[in-house]
């Protein structure tokens, strides 16, 4: 890959490998889009981006620009090095999942993130047997001083993007997640392609 924007498609999911010192470029294209994240040790895909540890790690709650993330063995794997988004990028939510849509009353199928995770590396030909939790770029997830949470709405402007620094060989992926109920991606329930590069 060589720089150029693809798209990941609306409530769906891409995977890419980028290599030690490669930046990624996530694009909010439209502004009101959250996109769940993960990455994975490319020579071993047991090893992935912990968002518990990497809080452990920065000590906040949201990374800002220079932060680290680390893995499930505590070795840095992305460095936030860029963020026109405004937003303090969600490290405490799970990924969206049939039974969440089954709990918010859906009946049937619903796109979710942990689907196009898994369907997404699949078209890398990678198989990874647990899910682990996201980094949900974009998402505005406001707490308070005790500790409450809520689901906020959209703050990016549109073309709003962060890049990353790759801190090893990794498999990274993306998914433009399809939450239309609750308004983490605007009241108007409408979901978005979002775009990426490995620069
Ligand atoms: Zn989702």
């Amino acid at each position: 890959m060589s720089g150029e924007l693809v798209t990941i498609p609306a409530r769906g999911g891409k995977a890419a490998q980028a290599s030690a010192g490669q930046h990624i470029k996530v694009v909010n294209t439209h502004g009101t889009q959250v996109v769940d994240a993960w990455a994975f040790n490319a020579r071993d895909l047991t090893e992935w981006m912990s968002m518990e540890a990497s809080r452990a790690s920065f000590m906040k709650l949201a990374a800002a620009v220079g932060d680290t993330f680390v893995t499930n063995q505590r070795k840095p794997i992305l460095t936030l090095v860029e963020d026109t988004s405004r937003c303090a990028h969600d490290t405490l939510m799970a990924p969206c999942d049939r039974w969440r849509y089954g709990l918010l009353g859906v009946e049937g199928y619903h796109d979710n993130c942990r689907d196009n995770l898994h369907s997404a590396l699949a078209n890398l030909g990678v198989v990874i047997r647990a899910t682990p939790p996201s980094l949900n770029l974009f998402m505005n997830i406001p707490w308070t001083p005790d500790g409450q949470l809520a689901w906020g709405e959209p703050v990016s402007p549109p073309g709003g993007y962060v890049v990353f620094r790759a801190e090893m060989d990794l498999v990274v992926a993306l998914s433009a997640c399809p939450q239309d109920i609750l308004p983490i991606n605007g009241r108007t329930g409408r979901t978005t392609e979002a775009h990426f590069a490995i620069i």
